[in-house]
């Protein structure tokens, strides 16, 4: 498995350079485009490294995750799906003019950032309450007590999300969204500033691939909302990419716009991808590269069928 890391990862560095750093929150631009780095947890719990897989990058979308699953944790999914749909979409992560159509009274999904607010709005408590939770629950989910959120990064979003603004007071205006709007936001660009390695997400994606231990959920069993998660990540989890990325990959995935990929593996597996540079549609640039590669060798491609 090193060999295959150590060779696939080298195949594509050539990628990271080609990419481009996020620029709408400043402070991601500090990022080192030369950073490449791999964890692959094998479901044995075995976890192999490659390159600067012990680099700290933020989730950025990543944490809609978390954010998701602790918010059917408090609400049950129910209540969850009548605020936000569970429908792909074909527009950008940041779009939001359906929303102001006359007959659109939820976000598409929880994967978009209309759709992450929403959620996030959903977690029971008050001002930091509600981030602490989250950071909580990445902690537990990645097993790293030591987890915290990147100051720098957080402000830089705080002091630019415009657009996260004016999506979150377009829902209110509509009553999609109540409670209290710029806590609400605080808490999104916190969780969105939250700081890991490709370990903690090769941590994170096999608690989600091992059925979430120790996690309740009312109106749904564990195992299904671990195929619920798995549904989620498949048809929106890279953005625009999803569709294409789900036939030439077919893993479970979420990417955030630090440059973070998070893949599930199944029964408990996970790998973390990190490498700044992005592509068009907002995805690692080397990192997708490097995860089609993996597929394809290790043959993880959920629609693969070996007997034909
Ligand atoms: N904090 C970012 C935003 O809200 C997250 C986006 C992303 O990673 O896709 O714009």
């Amino acid at each position: 498995m090193e060999e295959i890391l150590y060779r696939i990862v080298e195949n594509n560095r050539d990628l990271a350079q080609k990419g481009k750093l996020a620029d709408y929150i400043p402070a991601l631009l500090k990022a080192d485009k030369n950073h490449i780095g791999i964890s692959l947890k094998t479901e044995e719990g075995l976890v192999y490294k490659y390159g600067d897989y012990n680099q700290g990058f933020t989730l950025q979308s990543i944490s809609k995750v978390v954010a998701f699953i602790l918010a059917i944790s408090e609400n049950g999914m129910e209540d969850v799906f009548k605020k936000v749909g569970l429908d792909s979409t074909d527009e950008p992560f940041n779009a939001f003019t359906k929303l102001d159509l006359p007959n659109v009274n939820k976000p598409a999904n929880p994967m978009i950032n209309s759709g992450a607010i929403l959620t996030t709005s959903l977690i029971k408590g008050d001002g930091e309450e509600k981030f602490k939770k989250i950071l909580e629950l990445t902690r537990l989910m990645a097993n790293n007590e030591s987890i915290t959120f990147n100051e720098e990064v957080y402000l830089s979003e705080k002091l630019t999300g415009s657009r996260n603004r004016a999506m979150a007071y377009l829902m209110e205006s509509k009553r999609i969204l109540s409670g209290n709007v710029e806590d609400t936001l605080d808490t999104y660009f916190k969780q969105c500033a939250i700081e890991v390695n490709t370990v903690d997400l090769a941590n994170l994606a096999g608690f989600i691939s091992s059925g979430l231990p120790g996690l309740e959920f009312e109106g749904i069993s564990n195992k299904d909302m671990m195929l619920l998660v798995k549904g989620l990540l498949l048809t929106c989890g890279m953005y625009n990419y999803s569709a294409k990325y789900t036939i030439e990959v077919g893993v479970p995935s979420k990417s955030g716009v630090s440059g973070g990929i998070m893949a599930l593996l199944p029964r408990g597996g996970g790998i973390g991808i990190y490498s700044p540079g992005l592509d068009e549609n907002g995805n690692s640039k080397a990192g997708l590269g490097i995860i089609k590669d993996l597929s394809r060798e290790l043959k993880l491609n959920l629609l693969y069928d070996n007997s034909i």
